[in-house]
């Protein structure tokens, strides 16, 4: 019996690969086992906290950071990790972009008595082209249908001289879409 434990104790690997640090160190910032840092969501303070704590243990913990490069970063954005900074950054892309999509609802005569309208861009704000064409007819009782223009995106091409009517209902149908990214023009028949 105690052959085979003695056994069972060479056996042991000295550094198993999820090896339990013989004294836990638990994390100054989110109180969990350094090990457990990178789960805790605080991670980037984790790692400076660890860093100035211990270099040794931080190099042993986050073998695969650099270690002059963590530092430059952490000292410039307190906490904020590398992917909340890309998020952000996104977030600010995303928001640019969003205030230079435009709705423009066009004006087109035909004749003298007959006109479209050729509303455009609505999909940038999440509308279903084909559902709001729907609308349009039913609301004003005429044709509304969906095209193709020479951009090879989709257009919204509305029968009648409704332009008024159609700025009104988007806006009050379409929260998303502000008015003031809400294009009225003109245009000569095609
Ligand atoms: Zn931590």
């Amino acid at each position: 019996m105690s052959d085979s434990e003695q056994h069972a104790d060479d056996a042991q690997p000295v550094w198993p690969p999820t090896r339990v640090l013989p004294d836990i160190l638990y994390c100054g910032v989110c109180t969990l086992p350094i090990e457990y840092c990178e789960f805790a969501g605080t991670v980037s303070k984790c790692q400076k906290w660890l860093r100035n704590k211990d270099q040794a243990l931080f190099a042993k913990t986050w073998p695969d950071i650099d270690l002059s490069q963590k530092l430059e970063e952490t000292t410039i954005d307190e906490g904020m990790t590398k992917e909340q900074k890309k998020a952000e950054a996104k977030a600010a892309q995303e928001a640019k972009k969003k205030a230079n999509q435009r709705v423009v609802i066009k004006r087109i005569e035909r004749s003298k008595r007959k006109c479209v309208i050729e509303v455009s861009g609505l999909e940038l704000f999440g509308v279903d082209l084909k559902k709001a064409a729907k609308l349009f007819a039913t609301k004003f009782a005429t044709g509304a249908s969906v095209t193709k223009n020479p951009q090879g995106t989709d257009d919204i091409v509305v029968q009648g001289d409704v332009q008024d009517d159609i700025y009104d209902l988007v806006v009050e149908t379409w929260e998303q879409v502000p008015e003031e990214q809400i294009e009225l023009t003109e245009g000569k028949k095609k």
